[in-house]
């Protein structure tokens, strides 16, 4: 059964979910291919008003659907309040923003006259992962409903509750039927999906396999795809960074949604002179944290979303030590129920380890220590990844030098302000391609078609 929802904090199972038959899914695609056809038509006004009505009602279940999240993939409460109303305020932004957005530009041609115009191409295929279980669905929705696009939507298997509690979002809001279509379906239902015809575009969040097996089988089928995959974020921290402010955003970039974030920090490079300090600090403020119930307020600590994500992660942190890496702190499970992680510390990762060139999807840091900005610069860029970074200095235009010079879709400078519904989002290398949020989001699936005209007495 692909679809059960588990409280990780506890390990109990909270309810179970068959997967679609394939009937069922056919029925689906067809209404959504049917809803196009009327969608695609229906004005911007029109758009906009049952997607502000969807960013209202999820501002209004914020507790009740935070509280699904909490105790079906583990996010600490507030975290999960949080990403409530950041998703509602990504529905009312594209209600309110996309028609700007998609407005036909002129152009100017050399002969006659020109312009850009933006019209919708289809049903869309999203794949989205469980660690932000609604804001990844908003970043679809608001921008390509908007669009005139269809939605139909494979969510991760361990928070189907989520995933029905967001279509229900959309049918209360009076959407019409197929607008936005939760499928409880397999891998292999998914490759079928990405096949059939009545889908124009796959956009998918999650992990690098997953991105290489969706993005191959869409180009196949000459389908375009966006993908946001997985990072592996440097945490630069220059000798001038101020010590408090650092260590402050050290800790939250690393343990925010208990690590389980594609653009956490995850590679601390600091610069010798600050190396000592900034090592010792950082491990008492991660040794602080207190694991509890997510539901409590007053816990600092949250499980990871299932066993098999603590399983995973422990494993990579062993092989990460046979290979030669010093645990400075943490390393084990911790001892109580659910799948809870200490928070951990890794130095001396050499290129040759494994975790050199690995993802760690939890509360692991690896800390590196280098000798100036430049080895700091050369150390960020020696990454498969190019999701995104930060770099701690007080001289910001120092930060933008330094920040101009990694490979990756985004730097942060003094913060890791991660994401706003009008900033463009995504990576470069093996974190993916296009962007998602912001103007250029809501481009991904846009046919951007040319109309060049002239007076029929123009000279041929
Ligand atoms: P994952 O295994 O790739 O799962 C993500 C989604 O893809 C789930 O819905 C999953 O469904 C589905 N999926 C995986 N393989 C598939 C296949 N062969 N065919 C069809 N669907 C497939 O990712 P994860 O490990 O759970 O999520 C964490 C990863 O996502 C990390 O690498 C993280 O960095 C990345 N991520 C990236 C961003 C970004 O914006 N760049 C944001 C968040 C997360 P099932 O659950 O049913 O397998």
């Amino acid at each position: 059964m692909t679809y059960q929802s588990f409280n990780p904090a506890t390990g109990k199972l909270l309810k179970a979910f068959e997967d679609l038959s394939d009937k069922e899914l056919e029925t689906k695609l067809a209404a959504a291919a049917a809803c196009y056809k009327t969608w695609r038509h229906t004005s911007y006004a029109d758009r906009a008003i049952i997607v502000s009505k969807a960013a209202d009602l999820l501002h209004e279940r914020a507790e009740e659907l935070a509280r699904t999240m909490t105790l079906e993939m583990g996010k600490r409460i507030e975290e999960a309040r949080g990403e409530v109303e950041f998703s509602s305020s990504i529905l009312a932004y594209y209600a309110k923003n996309a028609e700007r957005f998609l407005a036909d530009t002129e152009l100017h041609p050399t002969m006659g006259e020109g312009h850009m115009e933006s019209s919708p191409i289809g049903v869309i295929f999203g794949v989205e992962p469980w660690n932000f279980p609604y804001y990844q669905l908003a970043r679809v929705a608001g921008p390509h409903l908007m669009a005139g696009n269809v939605l139909v939507i494979k969510h991760a298997g361990c928070v189907p509750q989520c995933a029905i509690a967001f279509e229900k979002i959309w049918l209360d809001a009076g959407a019409p039927a197929g607008l936005y279509t939760n499928l409880l379906i397999s891998h292999d239902q998914s490759d079928r999906v990405v096949e059939d015809p009545r889908i124009k575009g796959v956009a998918l969040t999650g992990s690098v396999a997953a991105g290489r097996s969706i993005a191959a089988r869409a180009g196949q089928n000459l389908k375009p795809s966006s993908m946001e995959l997985g990072g592996s974020d440097a945490f630069i921290v220059l000798e001038d960074a101020d010590m408090d402010h650092t260590i402050k955003w050290a800790v939250w970039g690393r343990m925010y949604n208990t690590g389980q974030t594609c653009c956490a920090a995850k590679r601390f490079i600091v610069v010798e002179k600050l190396a000592d300090a900034f090592l010792e600090k950082f491990a008492t403020a991660l040794g602080a944290l207190k694991a509890g119930d997510p539901l409590d307020a007053k816990t600092t600590l949250g499980p990871l979303s299932t066993e098999s994500a603590l399983t995973d992660l422990l494993k990579q942190v062993d092989v990460a030590v046979s290979h030669g890496a010093r645990l400075v702190m943490g390393g084990k499970r911790i001892n109580r129920p659910g799948s809870f992680m200490q928070p951990t510390i890794l130095t001396d990762v050499k290129p040759g380890n494994p975790a050199f060139r690995d993802e760690f999807f939890g509360p692991v840091a690896m800390f590196f220590r280098v000798k100036d900005e430049e080895a700091a610069i050369a150390l960020a860029n020696d990454s498969d990844f190019g999701l995104g970074g930060s770099v701690f200095t007080k001289d910001v235009a120092r930060g933008r030098r330094v920040a101009s010079r990694i490979d990756t879709g985004m730097m942060f400078i003094n913060n890791i302000s991660w994401s706003d519904a009008e900033l463009p989002f995504g990576g470069i290398k093996n974190s993916g391609y296009g962007r998602e949020l912001g103007d250029m989001g809501i481009q991904a699936f846009v046919n951007k078609k040319l109309v060049r005209y002239a007076a029929v007495d123009a000279p041929v």
